[in-house]
């Protein structure tokens, strides 16, 4: 491609909101262009770069047995009704309406749409397993959008959806997909670990993320400097630990309805149930409603209701859709979610109690004196939530460390939950009707290429690897007015067209200085420079990444390159 003729503008002046490397280097390289807060438009090379990390992601998932597809962004609230997603997903699900009031969600997410499909198509447990996948348009209504494409609100997923018929198949088709996440980081150049992530109330060992390990990385990655340990230590809700494990009967105690009036009365109650050790609680508030209230780590005995906030998770919803969706795997982010006013969630918080007729464990009763873990079913990020640099590892293989990391990847074994919520069902041998298994797994494929830029950078612009470079050669004429320098690069660029080696020839008319920078900031691989050597048959080959130059002759340079 000749860059006079494409849309390729570079800037000098990082962009004021460009916080950080990949964003501003995108922007400055005219890769990327914001429209407004979280949305972007990818221009040429940005597009290629992005088709690029898609091909390598497609790969990989056809070699795991993925079968593509496409979904709709627009997604009827019937769907997500069913699950109570509708309910709990919280304002990060964008809503809209048709012409006729019918509502719909801007797909956050396809779980909902994809078990649809499946319900309708699946009768028989021989035509299981299944798997899926499609490369598609996501909108969430995130509250922070920011860092560019990492936290967009309308951004680039692959999303893969496995049905089965046994537990035993869901993980060989999470193992497989785990592998190919590896994979697909690995070939992009990226340097990750994958991690035991939150799984609500599904188990700890049922879900993992890959983050790409960077400063600017918004989760915290507990990992073992000696072993493969690795676990992220996101605040997450331990409503898991309320189940009553069956080894251990616990003593209860009948405790009156708190009978809550005001703030201060929430706040006392709320602090009786938290110095018991619990972190989280539940409440039901009619036969329909709970309150689920998590508190920050740092107050522990003088809970005061304002502080609670503060880091605090309340939501009100229907308790079976809470109690599933903490476990509904990537999309799950509801139920909790902050509310947008401290306000309105106090005023929820009054109404609530005031009418509570149970307690936080089960109808009338309050556990005594028990120990998380050893009473209850505590899921491994619990633990992890006190855990310090220097601690023994939990697998006691070696001593935690911290690393900040970006989330490009997220796997998930879903059992029942959407099968159930939406009857997705099937006969087995025996003609009798079982509920599917499922499992899902995320790969931000437009996040995953600013962490690539996180990574492979320099102080004068990308630095990619070849693997998803928009080009292969960065072509320079520096004087387009010297017929000999001109002739040759025109001739070499027809060579390299010729060997299909994809170059990007700046045959403007520009001066030398702005040329070598606008490329170091393109950060294409290769730079083939054509200037004063021209007149000899010789030009310069300098690697973006190392600096490593050489001269080489006209005739050897298509070789030199392949
Ligand atoms: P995060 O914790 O960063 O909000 P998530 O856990 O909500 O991410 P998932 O629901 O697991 O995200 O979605 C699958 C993948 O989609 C994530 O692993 C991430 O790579 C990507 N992703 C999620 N939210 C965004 C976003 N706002 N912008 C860009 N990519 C995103
Ligand atoms: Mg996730
Ligand atoms: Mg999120
Ligand atoms: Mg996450």
């Amino acid at each position: 491609m000749r860059q006079g003729d494409m849309l390729l503008p570079t800037l000098r002046e990082t962009p004021a909101d460009a916080e950080i490397k990949s964003h501003q280097l995108l922007v400055r390289a005219g890769y990327i262009r914001k429209n407004a807060s979280g949305i972007y438009s990818f221009l040429p090379i940005g597009n290629k770069v992005l088709r690029k990390v898609e091909a390598i992601v497609r790969e990989e998932m056809e070699n795991a047995g993925a079968m593509e597809m496409n979904m709709p962004a627009l997604q009827p609230s019937e769907l997500w009704k069913e699950t109570g997603r509708w309910y709990t997903f919280g304002p990060e699900l964008m809503r809209i309406h048709d012409r006729h009031e019918r509502e719909f969600a801007l797909g956050a997410t396809h779980e909902e749409v994809i078990t649809s499909i499946i319900r309708d198509e699946v009768k028989s447990y021989k035509q299981l397993p299944l798997s899926l996948y499609q490369i598609q348009t996501k909108f969430r209504d995130e509250k922070r959008p920011r860092f560019g494409l990492l936290r967009g609100r309308e951004f680039l997923m692959k999303d893969a959806y496995t049905f089965h018929d046994s537990y035993e198949s869901l993980d060989e088709h999470y193992e497989k997909m785990y592998t190919a996440y590896s994979n697909i980081f690995t070939r992009l150049g990226l340097n990750f670990r994958a991690v035991i992530a939150d799984s609500g109330a599904m188990g700890g060992k049922d879900t993992h993320e890959f983050m790409v390990l960077s400063d600017i990385g918004e989760d915290t990655i507990a990992y073992s400097d000696t072993s493969s340990y690795a676990a992220n230590i996101e605040m997450a809700p331990v409503t898991a630990t309320y189940e009553r494990s069956n080894e251990t009967p616990l003593d209860k105690e009948k405790v009156a309805t708190p009978n809550c009036k005001t703030m201060e009365d929430v706040s006392v109650f709320l602090g009786h149930e938290l110095d018991q050790g619990i972190k989280s609680i539940m409440f039901k508030v009619d036969e329909k409603l709970v309150l689920v209230v998590a508190r920050g780590d740092h107050e522990i005995n003088d809970i005061k209701l304002k502080n609670l906030y503060d880091g605090a998770m309340v939501e009100l919803a229907r308790e079976e859709e809470v109690r599933k969706a903490m476990g509904a795997g990537f999309g799950s982010l509801g139920p909790i979610n902050v509310p947008s006013s401290v306000e309105i969630v106090a005023d929820h918080a009054v109404q609530a109690l005031s009418n509570v007729t149970c307690g936080a464990n089960e109808d009338g009763y309050h556990y005594k004196n028990v120990t998380p873990g050893k009473d209850f079913e505590v899921a491994t990020y619990a633990d992890l939530r006190f855990i310090q640099e220097g601690d023994p590892s939990p697998d006691g293989k070696g001593t935690i460390q911290f690393a900040k990391g970006i989330e490009v990847g997220h796997v998930f074994k879903l059992g029942e939950f959407y099968a159930d919520k939406m009857n997705a069902s099937y006969l087995d041998e025996n003609g009798k009707s079982k509920t599917m298994l499922m499992g899902c797994y995320g790969i931000g494929v437009s996040r995953t290429l600013a962490s690539i830029v996180e990574q492979y950078h320099d102080e004068n612009g990308i630095t990619w690897p070849k693997q998803v470079a928009p080009f292969h050669v960065h072509l320079l004429a520096l004087n387009m007015k010297k017929e000999e320098q001109k002739e040759l690069a025109e001739r070499l660029y027809d060579k390299f067209k010729q060997a299909g080696i994809e170059v990007l020839f700046d045959d403007r008319k520009e001066r030398a200085g702005v040329k070598f920078a606008d490329s170091d900031l393109i950060g294409i691989p290769l730079r083939v420079t054509v200037g004063k050597q021209a007149g000899e048959g010789y030009v310069e080959f300098k690697l973006r990444a190392t600096g490593e130059q050489t001269d080489v002759h006209e005739d050897d340079v298509v070789a030199h390159v392949t």
